[in-house]
C-alpha cells in the first residue's frame, strides 16, 4: 500500500499576465517517492517546482504539507524550505562565502543549531558529495559540477523530508554531469523523497520510481517510468521521446 502523501498538490494553477503556464495541476508525494518531472522547455516544470517551493504565489489551488496549508509569513516559509528544499540549475550559492559557510547558514540561521553542530553537519554532508577538502574554497574556485555538489549538501544540511531539483546538470559541462547524478542516484537509494527535474534521460528511468510528463502546463501522464519509457500513452510523450533517441 501506498504511504500517506507528505506533500499534496491540489488543483494548482499559475498565470503570468493572461498566459496560464500551470493549468489545474493534481499531485501526491508519498515518503521516499523520486519523481522525475519530464517535458519540453517551457512546459511548467520550473513554474511547478517555485510554486510548491513558495518561490511563486499560485494563482489558484494550493499545496498541503504533511496536510496543513503553507503558510505566507516570512518565517513560516524559512521554516518550509527547511523541510522542501531546492536545488538550482545555477547553484545559488553565496559566492563571497566559503563552501562551509554556505553550508552552515541555513543551519546557523533557520534551524539555529550551534556552531559546532552546524560545522559537523555541514563537513558530513560535504563528505557525502566528495568535497570535504573544499571547505574553505569559494564557490568562485570550484567548477560547476564541485558547486553543484556543494548546493546538494548545503541543503541536504538542513535534513528536508523533500528535496526539489530544478535541472541540477543542465548548466554543467558534460565532464561534470555524472558526478552529479551519481551523488543523486545515492540520495535517491537512501530513501530522499525527490522531485527532480531535468533532461537526462537514462537518469530519469534508472532512478525515478515514477515519472510525471508536462506538455502545455498540464501533467500529460504520472506513471512509473518503465511504462514511460517503453510505451509512452500520449503522442506529445512519443515526440518528446524521439528527440532524445
Ligand atoms: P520549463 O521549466 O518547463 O521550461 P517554465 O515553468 O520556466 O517552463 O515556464 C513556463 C512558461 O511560463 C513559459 O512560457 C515561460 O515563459 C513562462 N514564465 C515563467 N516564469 C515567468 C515569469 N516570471 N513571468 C512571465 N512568464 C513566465
Ligand atoms: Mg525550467
Amino acid at each position: 500500500m501506498k504511504k500517506a502523501a507528505v506533500l499534496i498538490v491540489k488543483d494548482l494553477s499559475k498565470s503570468f499576465g493572461s498566459h496560464e503556464v500551470l493549468k489545474k495541476i493534481d499531485l501526491d508525494v508519498a515518503p521516499g517517492e523520486v519523481i522525475c518531472v519530464l517535458g519540453s522547455s517551457g512546459s511548467g516544470k520550473s513554474t511547478l517546482l517555485r510554486c510548491i517551493n513558495h518561490l511563486e504565489t499560485p494563482t489558484s489551488g494550493e499545496i498541503r504539507f504533511h496536510g496543513n496549508p503553507v503558510q505566507k509569513h516570512a518565517r513560516a516559509l524559512s521554516d518550509y524550505r527547511s523541510q522542501v528544499g531546492m536545488v538550482f540549475q545555477s547553484f545559488n550559492l553565496f559566492n563571497n562565502m566559503t563552501v562551509l559557510d554556505n553550508c552552515m547558514s541555513g543551519t546557523r540561521n533557520v534551524l539555529n543549531l550551534s556552531k559546532e553542530e552546524a560545522k559537523k553537519r555541514a563537513i558530513e554532508q560535504l563528505k557525502a558529495v566528495g568535497m570535504a577538502p573544499y571547505i574553505h574554497a569559494k564557490p568562485a574556485q570550484l567548477s560547476g559540477g564541485q558547486k553543484q555538489r556543494v548546493a546538494i549538501a548545503r541543503g541536504l544540511c538542513m535534513e528536508p523530508e523533500i528535496l526539489l531539483f530544478d535541472e541540477p546538470t543542465s548548466a554543467l559541462d558534460p565532464e561534470m554531469v555524472q558526478g552529479v547524478l551519481t551523488v543523486m542516484k545515492d540520495l535517491a537509494k537512501s530513501g530522499l523523497t525527490m522531485i527532480i527535474v531535468t533532461h537526462e534521460m537514462a537518469f530519469a528511468r534508472d532512478v525515478a520510481s515514477r515519472i510525471i510528463f508536462m506538455d502545455q502546463g498540464y501533467v500529460a501522464e504520472d506513471t512509473d517510468p518503465e511504462s514511460f519509457f517503453t510505451a509512452p500513452a500520449t503522442e506529445r510523450a512519443r515526440e518528446f521521446l524521439s528527440r532524445y533517441r
